[in-house]
């Protein structure tokens, strides 16, 4: 543990040293300096790039010696350093070492302050990386790395408050100073913090707030409700299977620490800890939450992706042939009334072919439109091909379907869609089945008869609804 770090009891103003938060109050994005060391011309020039443009101001060596030996004379310390490991004369490390000694004997005047050291480095082995922790890095990036990647880091030890500003976190704690002095540390990297003294209090306010909380960091013996009960509750609720939850134990026994975990816990900390160790340890699970958040984010677009139309914002076939499938077991479970709606609009070639295709495209989303102005709640409309359409009724027999079919075909006649000067009259035709006694028996073949109530209506001379009879 670094001799730099101050007890759980003495809540106070972070120092600028160490890594973590570092130089922090009052900087603002130009203010930063990194200095940048790397034997490799490209390396240098593609570090520096990718900081200036994101607002530091670089400084860029060579060679450690080089950068040490300039530490001298510079008129204030870099607020970080990269250093590349293997480099000719002397390496990374080396020269980590001497600049931790040179801190030490007092270089920038106070004897505590540590400059926060990001290795870069090809070799990124446990061995490198433990070396880099035991010099007093937690920073530590691979080669080759991909754009944003060194930004990211940099970002993340000067300028916390940028990079978590928007997070939320719950600390409960019954004791207030233990509870304020965390709470304080939170916010200075930007937090937004919930504070409750109890695991009743907590739990209360988790139940409203859960989908905004990142992080709970909770006390382990606590009057009320003891922290493992707590994190047990609260792993029960929507949307906490991914929550991280740090415990703080006052003991560090083994059988509380167990608790915990066996209880939901992510991480513990034992009272008293240093400040750096709890910041570093919030911002190791504040990155994962970030990066479970952004695969979340991904996923639900994804999902968005494969069931939605993206012309019309309909579902799309793949999602409504699995819906209607479950609509039809129900139906026929319940012995409830279920119908379809099988669209298809009347010569959309000739609209193409006169029109062009992208008046083509601004029909269909009219009809899409219209489609969902329609349909009731509990319906499902879909585009299922091109310029066919499907409309699941639940609930509704043939009779009631058809009027509803009605209704859309009317509407389709008597809109005047016009587009950039274009006008066209669009018409479309419909075919009706129903679920009737038991028939047909499958989902697919329900529609297959609206699909053959269809081709009657087109056959008829198109722009009308047909219901299927046998
Ligand atoms: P019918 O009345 O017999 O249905 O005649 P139709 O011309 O509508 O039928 P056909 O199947 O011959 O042509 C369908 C047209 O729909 C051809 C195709 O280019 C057009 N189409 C399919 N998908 C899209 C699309 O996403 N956008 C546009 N603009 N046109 C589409
Ligand atoms: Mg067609
Ligand atoms: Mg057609």
């Amino acid at each position: 543990m670094k001799k730099a770090g101050r007890a759980v009891t003495t809540p106070g103003k972070k120092k600028t040293s160490g890594q973590g938060p570092g130089k922090q109050e009052g900087a603002s994005r130009g203010t930063h300096t990194v200095m940048v060391v790397d034997d490799s011309s490209t390396m240098r020039a593609i570090i520096g790039k990718e900081l200036e443009a994101d607002g530091y101001s670089v400084i860029t060596f060579s060679d450690g010696l080089e950068a040490l030996s300039s530490l001298h004379w510079m008129a204030s310390p870099p607020d970080l350093i990269t250093l590349d490991i293997d480099m000719p004369r002397m390496d990374g490390f080396a020269c980590c070492e001497k600049l931790r000694e040179m801190e030490s004997s007092g270089l920038f005047g106070d004897a505590e302050i540590r400059t926060p050291v990001l290795f870069v480095s090809a070799n990124d082995t446990l061995v490198n990386r433990s070396r880099g922790f035991h010099l007093g890095s937690l920073q530590f990036i691979s080669k080759p790395f991909v754009r944003g990647d060194i930004s990211a880091a940099v970002s993340r030890v000067l300028r916390p408050q940028a990079t978590y500003g928007g997070m939320n976190a719950l600390v409960i704690d019954d004791n207030r100073g233990v509870r304020k002095m965390v709470v304080s540390c939170l916010e200075q990297i930007g937090l937004t913090v919930f504070e409750a003294e109890n695991g009743k209090i907590a739990y209360d306010l988790l139940k409203k707030y859960i989908d905004r909380i990142d992080l709970i960091i909770v006390d382990y013996d606590m009057p009320v409700m003891r922290g493992d009960e707590c994190i047990h509750l609260a792993r029960q609720l929507p949307e906490a299977e991914h929550l991280p939850m740090l415990s703080l134990s006052g003991s560090g026994e083994s059988d509380a620490v167990l608790r915990m975990f066996r209880a939901g816990a992510t991480d513990y900390l034992v009272k008293p800890f240093i400040v750096e160790e709890l910041l570093a340890r919030v911002q190791v699970h504040l990155q994962l939450r970030q990066h479970v958040r952004h695969l979340q984010d991904l996923n639900r677009d994804l999902y968005d992706k494969a069931v939605n139309d993206a012309l019309t914002g309909l579902r799309n076939k793949r999602f409504f042939l699995e819906a209607f499938a479950e609509m039809f077991a129900m139906a026929l479970r319940a012995q409830a009334d279920l119908s379809c709606l099988f669209f298809d609009l009347d010569h959309f070639k000739q609209v193409n072919d006169t029109c062009g295709h992208p008046f083509g495209d601004y029909v269909l989303e009219g009809i899409g439109t219209m489609i969902k102005s329609t349909v009731r709640c509990g319906d499902l409309g879909a585009r299922y091909g091109g310029e066919e359409f499907v409309v699941a009724l639940p609930g509704t027999d043939l009779a009631g379907a058809g009027i509803v079919a009605e209704k859309i075909r009317g509407l389709v006649e008597a809109y005047q869609f016009s587009d950039q000067g274009r006008q066209w009259p669009v018409t479309v035709s419909i075919g009706v089945a129903s679920l009737q006694e038991h028939l047909p028996a499958t989902a697919q073949d329900l529609l297959q008869l609206a699909d053959q109530a269809l081709y009657r209506a087109k056959k008829k001379g198109r722009n009308r609804v047909e219901l299927f009879s046998p």
